[in-house]
């Protein structure tokens, strides 16, 4: 993987999980839709052949397949099989089916009035834009532009094969009140799924933040940690953990209160986030006066700097801390788990370490093995 890419797979912008959401949760009605509308397009493609000349029909009948049959199959193959982790391409996909299904219904309709067929339902050209702008959930913006376009070259090569009358004009009317229609309808339900997102959002952001420092909590540093253990394992990367727990807390706590307790605790969280400079190291409150500094892919000299910058910027509010530091071994046969089981473990010991010499200082595991 990338570095870019990588870095994508560790934060994905929050725009991104919005549309993989929607378009997750509207897999199930678009893997049925575009079954349905293969079926469907292959009984009006087989269709032809009764009801086109054979001059004719060898020439819609090709372009049918080739324009919509075969992305058609494309579609179904990818909604029923491959899992949506970007939704560019799904988008691209669909919106190419949508046009290309409209362009062929038009260009079938000019071949067959050009050679003087009369029988050409006006059901179809409706039902392509229930598929377009309804059933395959196209973003509104690609499902809007694509309708409008094909409408347009529609009206033109009406007008062009059977010259202007005034029931063009309505017959164009009946279309764009059904994409209006379906487009509206389609809104709204894109509303209600990001209404419902954001919600789900709010619950989960404040399931894994820490009321007091506004640090994200144990619940996230679990996660997070053993997503970086994961993605270290697949490049090649190690991750360090920073163990910081502040001096004789409780005595802080009887001597000055409670309150005051807590304002040591909110302006520690403010120095972590303040020493944490690279783009993915995380700091959490982990429990208590416990707290945490997840680095990854940095080295031993890097680590240490944040942990020495620790022990300055807290010597500003009369607060001391105690530092333990590990840092994976990559061990692909490992589980994720039991390495971030194992680094937390050194890191503690580490920590327990500093404690037992003295207290505010730094101790790496790496010492203590050396
Ligand atoms: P040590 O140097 O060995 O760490 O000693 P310590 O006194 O800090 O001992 P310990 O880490 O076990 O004490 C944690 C204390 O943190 C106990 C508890 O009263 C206090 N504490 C935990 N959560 C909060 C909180 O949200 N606010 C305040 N003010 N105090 C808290
Ligand atoms: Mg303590």
């Amino acid at each position: 993987m990338t570095t870019e890419a990588s870095k994508r797979a560790i934060h994905q912008s929050p725009d991104a999980e919005l549309d993989i959401f929607l378009a997750k949760s509207t897999l199930g009605f678009k893997k049925w839709s575009f079954l349905v509308g293969l079926l469907s397009y292959s009984g009006f493609t087989a269709l032809d052949f009764f009801r086109f000349p054979s001059e004719l029909y060898s020439t819609t009948i090709p372009a049918r397949v080739l324009f919509v049959l075969i992305p058609l199959c494309i579609a179904v193959y990818v909604h029923w099989t491959k899992p949506i982790s970007s939704t560019r391409a799904y988008i691209s996909l669909n919106t190419t089916i949508y046009l290309a299904t409209g362009l062929v219904n038009v260009f079938v309709y000019a071949l067959a009035r050009g050679s003087g067929v009369s029988e050409f339902s006006e059901l179809g050209f409706v039902l392509i834009i229930l598929f377009g702008c309804l059933m395959i959930s196209l973003p509104i913006l690609h499902a809007t532009m694509v309708s409008i376009f094909l409408i347009v070259v529609l009206f033109f090569v009406t007008s062009l094969v059977e010259g202007f009358v005034i029931a063009h004009v309505f017959q164009i009317s009946v279309y764009t009140c059904v994409a209006t229609l379906c487009l509206i309808v389609h809104a709204s339900f894109q509303r209600l799924l990001t209404d419902n997102y954001n919600m789900i959002q709010q619950f989960y952001g404040d399931s894994i933040t820490d009321r007091l420092t506004g640090l994200k909590n144990n619940r996230y540093f679990v996660k997070q940690t053993l997503h970086l253990i994961q993605q270290g394992k697949v490049e090649n990367k190690e991750v360090s953990l920073v163990i910081i727990d502040i001096d004789n807390f409780k005595e802080i706590n009887d001597k000055y209160g409670h309150a005051y307790g807590d304002d040591c605790l909110s302006k520690l969280g403010k120095t972590l986030r303040s020493v944490c400079r690279r783009e993915h190291d995380f700091p959490c409150r982990f429990a208590g006066d416990e707290f945490t500094i997840v680095m990854y892919d940095a080295s031993k000299q890097e680590v240490m700097k944040v942990c020495q910058d620790i022990l300055t910027d807290i010597q500003l509010y009369d607060v001391e801390v105690s530092i333990g530091n590990a840092t994976s071994k990559i061990d692909k046969s490992m589980p994720a788990i039991v390495i971030k089981n194992k680094l937390f473990e050194q890191a503690d010991e580490a920590l327990y370490k500093a404690k037992e010499n003295g207290r505010n200082m730094v101790f790496s595991a790496a010492d203590l093995e050396g």
